[in-house]
């Protein structure tokens, strides 16, 4: 079963000037004898309702309803003013539209083929933009990001799942070469399209402590590097992993560098 992550914890007030929002604008502020009210940098908050605004073509500004630990509302302030800044946090379910087909927002792909609609899970990036990742690999995926956390290190996504004109977006733009589009695989032919793709903010590869981090770890949590040349790239398959796990590796055998 699905619950919004941020319900069962504790957050703590990074930005030393985190202002209070007004609940039924959360655009402006909230004032007190002419002063913008602020939540002090350090307080430990919980969360019980997040909201968005659209901020862009494809970004949106969260917003977190902070509260005391006694339950008394601090009021609503922007989820960038926390430690964290919410990355990771999963924040809505998406079931299938009723009736839709297979270029719909749910529906999946699998080598070429629509393989029916799957349930998504709303999750903060790695540039706190929201992506999507299939509900049933949800668990298995925060477990890693929990484990390596405890670790120091922050394993984040920059791309989840993808409908099939998201797909046919990334393809056209790399086979016409534009700038800032890297390889992607037909529609209905990426496994960015059934879920089990997560692209992984990694900066480079050797070297770079989360991409360490999960050649040593990320096989255990049933991912496994699955693209020659895309270090980003793993996917959440556990027989392959727990393979590459008794070969004493990260990826599967295709995979070169
Ligand atoms: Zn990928």
């Amino acid at each position: 079963m699905f619950e919004r992550s941020y319900l069962d914890k504790s957050f703590t007030v990074a930005d030393p000037d985190a202002r209070v929002r007004q609940a039924g604008n959360l655009m402006a502020f909230e004032t007190s004898g002419g002063t913008i009210k602020t939540i002090a940098q350090s307080t430990v908050i919980r969360v019980d309702a997040v909201e968005r605004l659209q901020a862009g073509a494809n970004k949106v500004s969260l917003f977190a309803r902070a509260l005391k630990e006694d339950g008394t509302p601090h009021g609503w302030t922007s989820t960038n003013n926390l430690q964290g800044k919410f990355v990771n946090e999963t924040l809505e379910l998406i079931e299938p539209p009723s009736g839709s087909g297979k270029f719909g927002p749910n529906a999946a792909w699998s080598h070429g083929a629509y393989v029916g609609q799957i349930g998504l899970v709303e999750v903060v990036d790695a540039r706190t933009e929201i992506e999507r990742i299939a509900v049933d690999t949800v668990e298995a995926y925060l477990k890693m990001v929990d484990a390596a956390k405890l670790s120091g290190v922050t394993v984040a996504i920059n791309s989840g799942f993808r409908s099939y004109p998201e797909q046919k977006i990334l393809s056209d733009g790399f086979e016409k070469h534009l700038p800032g589009f890297n390889k992607a695989a037909k529609p209905g032919n990426s496994n960015h399209q059934n879920g089990i793709a997560f692209d992984i903010a990694v900066a480079g590869a050797d070297g770079n402590e989360v991409y360490d981090w999960l050649k040593r770890n990320a096989p255990g949590f049933g991912f496994v590097r699955t693209v020659s040349g895309e270090p980003w790239h793993w996917e959440y398959d556990p027989p392959r992993a727990q393979q590459a796990v008794q070969n004493h590796t990260y990826k599967i055998p295709a995979v070169s560098e």
